[in-house]
């Protein structure tokens, strides 16, 4: 018959929820974490009950862990490895009639090898978690790869010379950067 006492007994509250959340109206309802008295228009919806606002926010700060450091990193892999992307993709573009086929292929590999490369050096930082490492990503290759692709293109542009093939390669760059994008938003 213990485990009905026990059922029974007051749950204790098994987080504190930082920030001393105090429901603005009196409310029957209770954080399923920290038992404070729960305003039903805080209420936020998780698998295990309703909780203070509070509590996503502590949560999201413990959850990501990344500071200044692993941004660095991030950035820096992305940018030489879109810089490499780049080449790729200019070499590919300039292939001839099957260019724009073997880029819609080798586009999203690159795209997969650089938030890869990425997601294994926050790996062996500690298991280091970014709110931002996507778009620091997205940015940093963005800008790697640009450097070769959109670049001579403008040059090219300026000096009088336009060619559709010339989009190629900056069509490989977008559908890379959205394949980044994609990898990495976990
Ligand atoms: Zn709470």
């Amino acid at each position: 018959m213990g485990e009905t006492q026990a059922a029974v007994q007051v749950e204790t509250p098994s987080f504190d929820c930082p920030g001393n959340y105090v429901a603005a109206n009196p409310s029957a309802l209770r954080c399923a974490k920290c038992n404070r008295p729960l305003d039903v228009k805080d209420a936020q919806r998780t698998p295990t009950g309703y909780v203070c606002p509070y509590y996503v926010r502590a949560r999201i700060a413990t959850f990501y862990n990344a500071n200044l450091s692993h941004y660095v990193v991030a950035a820096l892999i992305a940018l030489v490895l879109g810089v490499v992307a780049g080449f790729i993709l200019n070499l590919v573009g300039g292939i001839g009639f099957f260019a724009i086929i073997l880029t819609l292929f080798v586009a999203p590999v690159l795209g997969g090898v650089i938030a890869e490369a990425v997601r294994r050096a926050m790996r062996a930082m500690g298991n280091a978690r970014g709110q931002h490492t996507w778009l620091v990503s997205v940015v940093a290759s963005g800008v790697g790869a640009g450097a070769v692709t959109v670049l001579p293109a403008l040059v090219l542009l300026a000096a009088g010379f336009f060619s559709l093939f010339a989009l190629i390669p900056m069509l490989g760059l977008a559908i890379m950067l959205s394949t980044v994008a994609a990898r990495l938003r976990w």
